[in-house]
Formats: C-alpha cells, structure tokens, sequence
C-alpha cells in the first residue's frame, strides 16, 4: 500500500465492486473522497457506460479511454487488473497531454499538407502550359527541364493526396451508417487499373472474385485499399511476372489476397512495412512513383472496417498480402430472382 499511495497513477483496491482502498491520485483523479466512499460500488462513483461495461467482465485486455469524473478536462487511461480471490486493482492515468501532443501532431500533418495543395497546383498547372507549348524556341529548349520539373512536381502531389488522405482516415469518426459495397465490381475496375500501370512490362494479372460477397464499410476508402495493394504488387514484380488477386468468403468473414511473384520483402521489414514512409529500398520506390504511405493508408482502411493485414513474403520469390474482413462485415445482396 506505501509503495502504490506515492505513485502518480490513481489505483483502488476493489473487493468484487467494493472500494476498499484507494492512492491520492485516485481522489485527484476519480474523485473519490475518504471516509465517504469506502464501501461503495464503484460502479455509483464512475458511471461512464464503456467503464462499467469494462468493469462486469468486458474486455480486460484493452484499457478505456473515458473523461475523469472529477474534472471533464482530463482524459485517463483505465485498466482493472484481477488479483487474489475476488479481488482486482483499477488504475488510471491522466493521458491528457499524451493526447494533446497527438492531436497536434495530426492537425500539424493535415494544415502542411492543405497549406501545399494550392501552390502545388499552381506550379503544375504553369509546367503543364510550359510544356504543351511547342512553338515556342525557349520552351523546346527547356523541354527536359520541364519534364523532369513536372515528374517532380507530379510525386510532391502525390506525397500531399496521401498525406491528406491518411488525415482524414485518423481524424474523421467511422461513419455509423456504413453502405454495402460491391467489391466483385470495384476489384474488376482495380485489374484494369493495374493491367494499365503494368502497360508494356506485361505481368499477367488475374482476378478471381465471388459475385455476391459484399462488404459493409466506406467505397472510397476500400477503393484506396485495394488499390495500394494492387499497384504495388503491379510496382515491386519484374515485367512478365505474375500477379493473382482472389475475393473469397468462408465462416470466418471475407477475405482479399493478393500474390505477386515479385522481388519479396525481407523478414525483418515485414513489421514495420505499415509506417508512414518506411520502405526497404528508397531508390526504388521513389523510381515506380511511391510516396512511402500507400501501406499505412492500407492499415488505416483496415482498422475502421475492422480487419487485419497479413504479409507472407519471401526476398526474390514474391508476397502475398491478406485481408481478412470478420463475418459481421459481409453482405450477401439479394439477388433478383431468375425466371
Ligand atoms: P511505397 O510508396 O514506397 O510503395 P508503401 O507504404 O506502399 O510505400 O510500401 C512500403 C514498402 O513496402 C515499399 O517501399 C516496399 O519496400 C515494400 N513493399 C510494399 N509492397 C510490396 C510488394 N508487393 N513486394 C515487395 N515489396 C513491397
């Protein structure tokens, strides 16, 4: 009890629902008052529902975020730990600043990346005159210059769409009423997409999807998911190589796979494949056009539709990137009768 009285974190002794005992930082933090509450449930002193559900057997391995009953300014970190027989410790932890850091992180991110999108423009709609424009003596002879201005300016672009794609995905709440989404459809429109970006390098690209297996979640978002996955499939295979998409449903949900018989990713960066900007090889994804936050995007998508990302891969062979999407996320649509 000494030892937990002098730390900063509030912590209560719960006896089944029962406040036993609690630190200081618990009367700081959850508001409770000594000799008052001694005895009470504590489910009577902090009443946030995502607590209590937490507290009568909810999921103990993820601690909630909730505001402090004491003082709605501060944001804790909640978690109740089971010891002894019948008896659990909750600890809390004031996160309010962890919080603002992270906010302003996001806010910073999202303004730079508004702040460039207009000047941007500017300058490629100027190069894009420039170059278009033939007659001129000065301009044919700059005509290298402004290609390789416009490549520049063409992945600058590149880097702020995403950057403000992946702002929106961290900032906007997940849309409550979330539509059906035909995915056979907007994969059959994704092999188009990708057999173009292959062009002359001709890798063979196939799709194999289940008509009726639907998802519910954003169109947009999903598109943006795919997408990624399939340009860089399309972006790390040897021309002639082989790309195979399938779209399958089993008991345990929807599942998209992608295999490419590319030049692989070792084991060791398959962790860390999903931050902003981290790549195996910077020349190589700068060279086919990446701006480093096409598989964070993916993470992001995939975290608001509830799935998960799987990367098997082996350096030389090839990869091959699964989405798994749980049961409550498919939908099977009706479909007319025939006759
Ligand atoms: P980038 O724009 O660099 O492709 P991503 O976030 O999409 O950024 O991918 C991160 C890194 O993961 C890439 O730079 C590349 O090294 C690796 N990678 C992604 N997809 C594949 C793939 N299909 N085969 C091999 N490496 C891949």
């Amino acid at each position: 009890q000494q030892g937990t009285a002098a730390l900063p974190d509030a912590a209560v002794v719960l006896e089944g629902e029962r406040i036993d005992w609690w630190n200081d930082a618990a009367e700081a933090l959850l508001g409770l008052s000594y000799p008052r509450d001694v005895g009470q449930h504590i489910a009577n002193l902090v009443r946030h529902p995502g607590f209590v559900a937490h507290l009568r057997g909810g999921r103990l391995d993820n601690p909630i975020q909730m505001p402090s009953p004491g003082n709605p300014h501060i944001t804790l970190s909640l978690k109740i730990i089971d010891y002894g027989k019948n008896q659990r410790l909750l600890v809390a932890r004031d996160i309010s600043r962890l919080q603002q850091l992270e906010r302003m992180r996001r806010d910073f991110v999202a303004n730079v990346s508004h702040e460039l999108r207009t000047p941007l423009t500017v300058v490629a709609g100027y190069l894009e005159t420039l170059l278009d424009d033939q007659d001129d003596e000065a301009a044919r002879r700059w005509q290298r210059t402004l290609q390789a201005m416009r490549e520049q300016s063409d992945r600058m672009q590149g880097i702020v769409e995403d950057l403000l794609t992946l702002s929106r995905l961290e900032t906007t709440p997940q849309p409550d009423q979330q539509a059906p989404v035909a995915v056979p459809g907007l994969l059959a429109q994704l092999l188009e997409d990708a057999r173009h970006l292959s062009g002359a390098q001709a890798h063979q690209i196939t799709l194999e999807a289940d008509p009726a297996l639907w998802l519910l979640g954003s169109e947009q978002e999903l598109r943006s998911l795919f997408s990624n996955l399939a340009f860089n499939a399309v972006r790390y295979t040897p021309a002639g190589g082989s790309i195979r998409m399938r779209w399958h449903g089993d008991a345990g949900g929807a599942h998209f796979e992608i295999a490419d018989t590319g030049i692989g990713i070792a084991a060791q960066h398959i962790p860390r494949l999903t931050e902003r900007f981290y790549r195996v090889d910077i020349g190589r994804s700068r060279g086919s056009g990446g701006t480093g936050l096409g598989l964070a995007i993916v993470k992001h998508v995939l975290l608001r539709h509830d799935g998960r990302l799987q990367v098997d891969s082996q350096p030389g062979k090839g990869s091959t990137f699964t989405c798994d999407f749980p049961a409550a996320r498919v939908h099977r649509p009706a479909r007319p009768a025939v006759g």
